[in-house]
């Protein structure tokens, strides 16, 4: 079957069953265990759920791996790093990593005598940071400023280098980019942002690529908690079902509003892989189905960029991106990413295409 068919039918009863096609969702936090326990798939709800199974059996089908959801990304980054990582050990991160990743290392693994190296994304820098490193994490398309890497070239450097190597696809999702495929040991993801689209829950995961890794990320979920809601996989499972239909439009819209903003004078630069002006578009076209639904672009000053979005009557003013409702925000209001004050950060929805393009020129119009 291809590929937008398995992943509508992952983790559901087979057509042939009988009874609702869609499973009800379980609240459970325990279970009726008369006698030993180890008899029972299902004993206490911080231990299995059935509603968090058909969902990671929906990831392992997108990610081609086994998949391990977790309450949030960041949960998920916390438990890669828990189950790969000693004290002494080195992990390289890209220094234009989500920013909470950064702050994580920063703040947590040094204190326990993790060492971080960082290096850029773009020019798969990170190859020259390698040498002695336990984990490799790569992001590409990083976020915000989009640049892009070489994942099959970085990890067979990293494998050779006695690295693990993971791969944040958060801003991809396992619909346009399948890190795995390329020869990554682990995915790590929000799944808030697009791969579930819909900006109603917060969740993340990690897929792994041998089951033994899957295991101590269950173990590491268990023991520390970090467990997602029965309703939040319940919603995440039951949104990807449009999945393609999202993307693809939103995909095609982002392009669109790329092609816009370049084209206008009063835009300083638009970072979008799906431009042949990017310089990670041929590796982009390479490694990824499309192109993502993100369009960041600077328009060098903050009273500009706040002149753009004030004009918007569409597109809501909000941080995240992937969702079905577009959103744009001006990023460095945040702090702690390398970019100018006139930095946005742009998520193309699924509105038609002509509204969108409207209220970006409806933007431009203010500057
Ligand atoms: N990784 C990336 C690239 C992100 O953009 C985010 C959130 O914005 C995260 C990880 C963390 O995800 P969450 O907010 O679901 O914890």
């Amino acid at each position: 079957m291809h590929r937008d068919t398995r992943i509508l039918e992952a983790g559901y009863p087979r057509p042939s069953s009988p009874g609702a096609f869609v499973p009800p969702v379980q609240f459970a936090s325990t279970f009726a265990t008369p006698g030993d326990p180890a008899q029972y798939a299902h004993t206490y709800g911080r231990f299995h759920n059935p509603t968090w199974t058909a969902w990671e059996t929906a990831l392992g089908v997108i990610d081609e791996g086994h998949a391990v959801s977790f309450a949030s990304g960041m949960a998920a980054t916390a438990a890669l790093f828990g189950v790969v990582l000693q004290p002494g050990d080195v992990v390289v991160l890209p220094s234009d990593a989500y920013y909470s990743t950064r702050i994580v290392a920063a703040n947590w693994l040094a204190k326990i005598g993790i060492i971080t190296r960082l290096a850029p994304t773009r020019d798969d820098a990170q190859l020259g940071a390698l040498e002695g490193a336990r984990l490799l994490v790569i992001e590409t398309p990083s976020n915000p400023q989009l640049d892009v890497c070489d994942i099959a070239r970085l990890a067979q450097a990293a494998h050779a280098q006695g690295a693990l190597v993971a791969v944040d696809n958060t801003t991809a999702t396992g619909y346009l980019q399948q890190p795995l495929v390329l020869g990554a040991d682990f995915v790590v993801a929000s799944d808030t942002k697009a791969l579930t689209g819909h900006s109603d829950l917060v969740l993340g995961h990690v897929t792994a690529a041998r089951e033994e890794h899957a295991s101590a990320l269950r173990a590491w979920r268990t023991q520390q908690g970090a467990i997602p809601g029965p309703m939040e996989t319940w919603l995440a499972h039951r949104s990807l079902a449009t999945l393609s239909l999202r993307l693809t439009r939103q995909c095609a819209s982002a392009l669109e509003l790329a092609k816009l903003l370049s084209a206008n004078e009063g835009v300083e630069a638009v970072l979008y892989p799906g431009l042949a002006s990017h310089p990670g578009h041929a590796l982009a076209a390479r490694q990824m189905r499309a192109f993502g639904p993100v369009v960041s672009f600077d328009l060098g000053t903050r009273p500009r960029a706040e002149a753009f979005l004030g004009a918007l009557t569409l597109v809501r003013e909000a941080t995240s991106f992937g969702g079905v409702h577009s959103t744009a925000e001006r990023r460095a209001r945040w702090g702690g990413d390398a970019i100018s004050d006139g930095f946005i950060r742009f998520s193309a929805g699924c509105e038609a295409v002509e509204d969108l393009l409207e209220d970006a020129k409806r933007g431009l119009a203010a500057l």
